[in-house]
Formats: structure tokens, sequence, C-alpha cells
């Protein structure tokens, strides 16, 4: 076992993740004057945000009429109603002011000719509440907005001189023995060194999880990490059973072809040459929401009208736009069907596949990005020291299904609230608490087990495994039958944990060790999503149970939390919330106009 020296380290405010969420949230604390440091284990450029390509809803109505009611509305809609209405609220509402200021830090959005921020057509944005015609509400730097979204925060973190550390693992939360968090343990990948981090707030901006199924659009980094940390502090997960596939992911590579790009009118064909969505959605046609497009493709494919040698996959068509838009517009997906799927996409359709691509659950947060530990008699519980923003959190405002381009609002806005709350609650004169040395100790534990684990299960092999069994159990459809069987496997993989086998020991550099550690993140991730799958008796948004194929709002309009231990899942569940922030006489919408109905586009 190895004896560890600690480099220890006193902030207000800990970020854990530099992706578009972590990014603001340390710009913000920082601009409060928070001594705050961002803790990542990729450079903060190449974080996950990176790669997002179509851009970022706010009702800014530069392209045509928009409201936020309508922004709201599509929200509430688009998550079959199971966000959380004061949340969807905070996001639409503020939503305009978040993208603005993202303007003035300097993103170099695309323009209209007027030199107002461009904005694209999205699925599921429409107007006049669903009844009008699509809305151009996706503001976008061509499709790379992620990218520019991220150069720009990180640049003006360094400005307010907050503390970066890059290459930095994080490993476990630091817990006070009456369960506050006291801050994280962080292992230096360069180095060896391993670090303790006190804080009054931790911050977890980790990202999603999206690398426990075997074909997903996002980076191989994304692996819950943020949310393994808070299974193993006894802490729930929210609402795990959604998980959104992209309709157009490159088939065979899983690489992302944006929704930008049928917002600039591509669209999806079978085998008959068949532009198959308008028999689905006769309103909104290929911009349907993700579930529904998704959903329509599994059955079309099902049918017999997939396109290819095993007829199992579509065509997206782009060929009939202008080349001057396509290399104007969508240069990067260009760039990714020629690279990806040896398309040219101005004379040929990209053959594309519903892919994993984001996490609707995760840490559960009221909407200034404060963990909850909810209790039967208090759901709204608040957990002291703990926040969480981005995908790793579950504020809820994606509910059952996200809306594109909600996903970057989401991060800037909730990235944005966490430190206003922060800068409310944290007083930058007192001392941080003592650390818990007996939860140091116990991470360390853990560490250690993994880095000297002899078993006989290599991380590779358990980590196939695992991605296969969610493929395959919990896909685009699910029922009884390939939910148990889901569970049983998951079962199996995460008691095989005990057994598992790391082959170098070092410190510096440890590509097999980091890969453990972050296998043993995924795991409860995936144990929270098969078994919280499970035992959900509906369909709702992006959660299609065939052997019950309604929304039951009388019985599961509800949030599951989920406690993972090993491969032990308790389900528990917390009400949705209902309520508006602001009143109708104070210019909020109208309770009516967002009550639950059937979901069609
Ligand atoms: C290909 C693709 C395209 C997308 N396009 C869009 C789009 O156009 N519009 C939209 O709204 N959404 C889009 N999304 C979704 C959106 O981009 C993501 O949900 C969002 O970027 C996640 O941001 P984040 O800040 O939560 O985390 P990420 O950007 O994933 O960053 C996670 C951060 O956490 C750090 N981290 C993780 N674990 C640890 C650890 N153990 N120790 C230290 N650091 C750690 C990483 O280093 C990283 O900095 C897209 C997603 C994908 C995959």
């Amino acid at each position: 076992m190895g004896a560890y020296e600690f480099v220890d380290h006193d902030h207000d405010v800990v970020v854990v993740g530099a992706g578009g969420s972590g990014l603001r949230a340390t710009l913000g604390m920082a601009e409060h004057g928070l001594r705050t440091a961002c803790i990542t284990k990729v450079f903060p450029t190449r974080s996950h945000t990176v790669a997002a390509q179509g851009g970022i809803a706010a009702s800014l109505g530069n392209m045509g009429e928009d409201h936020w009611h309508w922004h709201l509305y599509d929200t509430v809609k688009g998550s079959d109603w199971l966000g959380d209405v004061d949340a969807m609220e905070y996001l639409a509402q503020e939503a305009p002011k978040a993208v603005y200021e993202l303007e003035h830090y300097g993103v170099p959005f695309s323009r209209t000719e007027d030199g107002k921020i461009y904005q694209r057509p999205f699925g599921g944005h429409t107007t006049q509440f669903g009844e009008g015609s699509p809305v151009q509400r996706t503001c976008a730097a061509a499709d790379r907005t992620g990218h520019a979204i991220l150069h720009t925060l990180y640049g003006q973190s360094l400005k307010q001189k907050a503390e970066f550390y890059i290459e930095y693992f994080a490993i476990d939360l630091i817990m006070s023995e009456d369960g506050a968090c006291q801050g994280v343990l962080a292992w230096n990948l360069d180095d060896g060194t391993i670090h303790r981090f006190r804080a009054k707030i931790v911050v977890l901006a980790t990202g999603g999880y999206g690398r426990a199924y075997f074909s997903a659009t996002s980076a191989h980094t994304c692996t819950g990490d943020g949310n393994g940390m808070v299974a193993r502090a006894g802490l729930p997960l929210q609402d795990m059973e959604f998980v959104q596939f992209h309709p157009t992911g490159i088939y065979g590579a899983g690489v992302l072809i944006t929704e930008g790009a049928r917002g600039e009118g591509g669209y999806l064909t079978n085998s008959e040459g068949e532009r198959f969505m308008e028999r689905y959605a006769p309103t909104y046609k290929d911009l349907a929401s993700r579930d529904v497009v998704s959903r329509c493709m599994t059955l079309e494919i099902r049918e017999g009208r997939g396109v290819g040698g095993e007829k199992d996959h579509l065509y997206l068509y782009l060929n009939h736009l202008p080349p001057d838009v396509l290399a104007e517009r969508l240069p990067g997906i260009s760039e990714s069907a020629k690279i990806f799927a040896g398309v040219d996409v101005t004379r040929e359709p990209i053959p594309v596949l519903p892919t994993v691509h984001y996490n609707m659950g995760g840490i559960p947060t009221n909407y200034w990005g404060e963990a909850l530990n909810p209790a039967a008699d208090d759901p709204d519980a608040i957990q002291p020291g703990l926040m969480a923003v981005g995908e790793a959190g579950c504020a809820s405002v994606h509910g059952a299904n996200r809306l594109g381009s909600n996903s970057l609002i989401d991060l800037v806005v909730f990235g944005r609230a966490a430190a206003i709350r922060a800068s409310k609650i944290v007083d930058p004169r007192e001392s941080p608490p003592d650390l818990n040395l007996s939860s140091v100790e116990a991470s360390m534990d853990r560490f250690d087990r993994i880095r000297y684990a002899d078993g006989s299960a290599s991380t590779a092999e358990l980590r196939l495994e695992m991605q296969k069994s969610m493929q395959r159990d919990a896909a685009v459809f699910r029922s009884d039958a390939t939910l148990a069987q889901g569970v049983k496997r998951m079962t199996e993989i995460a008691s095989q944990m005990a057994d598992l086998k790391t082959v170098d020991r070092s410190l510096i550099w440890n590509s097999d060790l980091m890969e453990s550690l972050e296998l043993d993140n995924l795991v409860p991730n995936a144990m929270a999503t098969i078994v919280s799958a499970e035992a959900r008796k509906e369909s709702r948004g992006a959660h299609a149970q065939e052997d019950y194929p309604d929304r039951d709002d009388g019985n599961w309009r509800k949030h599951t939390l989920a406690w993972v231990d090993g491969p032990e899942v308790r389900l528990e569940y917390r009400p949705v919330h209902t309520e508006t922030l602001t009143s109708p006489s104070e210019g909020g919408i109208d309770l009516e106009k967002i009550a639950p109905k059937a979901r069609v586009y």
C-alpha cells in the first residue's frame, strides 16, 4: 500500500471541471471576489463542451418574433412535464442576459446582415406555445459554438485570476462527520502528488457519463466522475433513467452531426427515399424533438426500411442546400462527414443512426445550483458545502428529454447562478473547517485498492461488458424484459469490480489507473440508470417503455432518486416543482399554458 504525503490548499470555492459550466462558475466566483480554484483532468479547452456545434438557445428574437414564455413552454413540453417549473422559468428568463454577457466577454457569434447575433431553428423550439411556426432561437458561432464559448470563458477566468489546477484528477469529495462537504481530494497526473483542497463550497461541473454506453457522441473523458463521487458520499442521483439518443450520430463512428444541419434545412430519408418524419410529426417534421425523431428512426429500421447492406441506418440529406450555406454555416460537420463517413455533403447523404448523446439525470440541485440531499420530510433539503452545474447537475430543466441548444444555455445560466448564490453564502473572512481525516483515509484506501488491484478482470474488459449491456438493455426502446436483463447484467458487472485487475502501479501519467478510477465512477452511473429505468412503469420523454407505452402523470410525474452502493441501489421519489417563480400579474407565464397535455409535434 502506498504511504501518501499531501499537498494542502485552501480556497473559498473549488470548482471541479472546466467545461462551459465549470468555467462560467469559476469566472463568476472570481468576479465576486471569492478565492476560486478550478481543477480539471483535461486542459480546459479540451473539455467536451468544445465539441458542441449547433448553438445556444435564448429568446433574443433577432430573426423574428420570440418570447421567453414560448421558450419556457417548449422546454416544459420537451421535458415531457418532468422538469421543475421554477428552474425552467429561471432558465428561459435569464437566457438572453446570459448570452449577451457571453457576447460582451468576447464570444465571436455569427452575425445577421445588420450585425445582430445569428440564430437558427432547432428541434422542439416553436412560437405561440407550440401552435406557430418553428422559431430561430439558437444562437450560433458557425457550427463551433461550444469551442468559441470555452475559449472565451477560459481567457476571462484567467483575467480574473482564478487559479487553475490542470491535469489534476479529482478522486473524491471530503465529507465532515456530520455530512457537510469540506473539499476534494485530487491526484496530479503529471508528478503523482496527492492534493487536499479545502473549500467552503465545492462545485461539481464534471459533465455527463455518455461513456457508460458503447456508442456515444461524447468524449472518452465523459465518465460521470462527479456523479460517482456523490454516490460514494452517500448522496442520491436523480432521474438517471433519462438518457438522450441524438438522431444523427455518424453510422459506425458515433461522431455527431448537429441538429443545426436539420435546422438549416437537412432532412432524413429511408430506403424508399421517403422523408418519413412527415408521416410521424406532420407539423415540425425533422425538427420534432430528439426523443421523437430517434424513436421514429428506430421504427423505420425495425420495419425493414433502413438503408445500407444491413438496412440498419438512415440517410441525412444536405446536398440540396446551397454550397455557400454549407461552407459558412456548417463547415465543421462537412469536415466530420468527410473524415468519418467518407461523404462529400454537397453531393451525397450522410449515413446516420441514433447515438447516446446527453444525460438528463444527475446530481439533484435547486435553481441556484445547490446540491440537494432530499429527506422524506423535506424533499428540497440542501446539502451543505456542495453545488453541481452543467450536465452533471439536474436542476431539473430538461426533465425526461432535453431540447437541442438548451444544454449550452443551462451551462452558463446555472454556472452564473451558482456564483451569484455563492457570493451570498460564502464569507471570505471565515476560516475553513478542519478536514475530517477519516474521510480522506477512506478515499485513499479506495484509491489504493484500485491502484494495487490484482484480480482477474481487466478494466478494458469490464468497461466493454458494461457498455454493451447498457447499449443493448437501456436503448431507445426498453421493455420489462430488456430492463430486467440489464439490471441482472449490471449487478454482476458491479460485483465484479471487486475482482478488478490493474497492471501499472506508478503515479505518473498512469492511464491504466486513471481509466480504472473512471470505470469505478461509470459503474454507479450505469447502475442508477438501469435500476431507475426498470422501476419506471410508463413512457415519458427519452424513456420509451414498450410494455407501458403511455405517460402516466397520476403515478409517475415525479423525480427518481437513486442511492448507489456498489451493486446495490435504493430508490425513492420526490415531487416535481409545478409552481412558477413569477405570477402572471408580474409578467410571468399563466400556469394553464404549461399544464400537462399530450405531446405531439
Ligand atoms: C458532440 C456534442 C455536441 C453538442 N452540441 C451541443 C449544442 O450544440 N448545443 C447544446 O446546447 N448542447 C450541445 N451538447 C451538449 C453539451 O455540449 C454538453 O452537455 C455540455 O458541454 C457539458 O458541459 P459541462 O460543463 O457540464 O461538462 P464538460 O464540457 O463535459 O466538461 C467536464 C469537465 O469536468 C472535468 N472533469 C471530469 N471529471 C473530472 C475529475 N475526476 N477530475 C477533474 N476534472 C474532471 C473535465 O476535465 C472537464 O473540464 C453537445 C454534446 C456533444 C457531446
